[in-house]
């Protein structure tokens, strides 16, 4: 082989979550590890009260509200606790303990938000996909009117599914937005609470956007610990206590690159595509299965198994030779799952779909 010709270190990063960030986002993040807006500090050693910071902040917001077109009813912050935090963060702030929310339970996370909504309130778990292990997204129920909320997960990250069209229903929506936020655009007029961990398609781990409705909060009877309160975030505007200031950075960088790209009705357009080269190889080549159902397949996560599974090693073996990788598929699942967020290019979307149809060729 000649080597001269061949990028030894160029990786198609296919994991699903910390996960492919844009490559001029990863440069200028390098950048400002070392000399932060030419201040001749590290950001990693800067007050988060400082201006420099501040601005960081406030434009993180700013773009958060403009790329999904929301209004002043709501508020964003910038949490920590993860994703996790939301499951019990969200029914302690507005579910009272005689309230019922409505639950769709389309997979592990949802199964986790729906233990912790229990601990503060009546839980109807009003549909669930766990009779076919998740390998779809359930229709056809009818969301009481008088639920406080209906919690949905827009996107799940481990199953490969996604919810193509809202429930129908007046009720508000709270929706863990993890692994699809800024995938598309949104109506955020649906919603009482989105939240979304960084580490899939915004940012690096370790903080949290939620999006809340102003007006359902301060309506639960229950003393909420001064932190998990979201009114003590919005009143200091997510700085009551030390922010996470490398990745708020990170993200902000990142909501950058998505308004140069267009926003967010262009990286639909973008996901759209990526995801139909391989979801067409899948379904054009018997070797391989796609674990969702097809009218609820994922644009972020495509799942797939190979008809005979003693074939997994090598298939991965072949991925990994073209600079592949994170390709292992979820415990759960079994199988492959390609993680293909907003940051993936098309062109590594289609070295991996080369791979799949050499690889049936040999071996199909
Ligand atoms: C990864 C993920 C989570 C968990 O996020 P943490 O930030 O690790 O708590 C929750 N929901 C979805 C849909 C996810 O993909």
């Amino acid at each position: 082989m000649n080597t001269a010709t061949v990028d030894t270190m160029k990786k198609h990063n296919f994991s699903a979550g910390p996960a492919i960030l844009p490559a001029n986002v990863i440069k200028e993040s390098a950048q400002a590890v070392t000399n932060f807006n030419n201040s001749g500090l590290s950001i990693l050693e800067v007050s988060h009260r400082g201006a420099d910071f501040v601005a960081v902040l406030e434009e993180a917001i700013a773009s958060t509200k403009e790329l999904l077109n929301i209004n002043d009813d709501y508020e964003v912050l910038f949490l920590t606790g993860g994703a996790s935090s939301q499951f019990f963060m969200t029914a302690m702030n507005i579910l009272n303990e005689d309230e019922t929310a409505c639950y769709i339970n389309t997979g592990t996370w949802s199964t986790k938000a729906i233990k912790e909504a229990k601990l503060f309130g009546n839980v109807n778990e009003l549909a669930s996909s766990e009779d076919t292990n998740f390998s779809y997204i359930p229709k056809g129920y009818n969301v009481p009117e008088d639920s406080k909320y209906l919690h949905i997960t827009t996107n799940n990250t481990i199953f490969g599914t996604q919810f193509h069209a809202l429930p129908d229903t007046k009720v508000p929506i709270v929706a863990d937005m993890s692994s699809d936020i800024f995938s598309r655009p949104i109506d955020i007029n649906r919603y009482a609470i989105i939240y979304a961990g960084a580490q899939k398609n915004l940012g690096p781990a370790g903080t949290t956007l939620v999006i809340v409705r102003k007006d359902i909060l301060g309506k639960v009877n229950r003393t909420i610990p001064t932190m998990l309160d979201y009114r003590t975030h919005i009143k200091k505007n997510s700085s009551f206590n030390t922010p996470p200031v490398y990745p708020i950075y990170v993200c902000m960088l990142t909501m950058r690159w998505l308004k140069e790209q267009g926003g967010v009705s262009a990286m639909e357009i973008h996901n759209e595509e990526k995801a139909a080269i391989i979801y067409d190889v899948i379904d054009s080549t018997p070797l391989y299965k796609g674990a969702a159902a097809k009218e609820d397949r994922s644009l972020m996560n495509v799942t797939f198994t190979l008809a005979d599974d003693s074939l997994n090693d090598a298939f991965l073996a072949a991925a990994t030779e073209a600079g592949c990788v994170g390709i292992k598929g979820h415990r759960s699942v079994g199988g492959f799952r390609a993680s293909i967020y907003n940051a993936m290019p098309k062109e590594s979307v289609q070295i991996l779909a080369d791979v799949m149809t050499e690889f049936a060729k040999v071996h199909g």
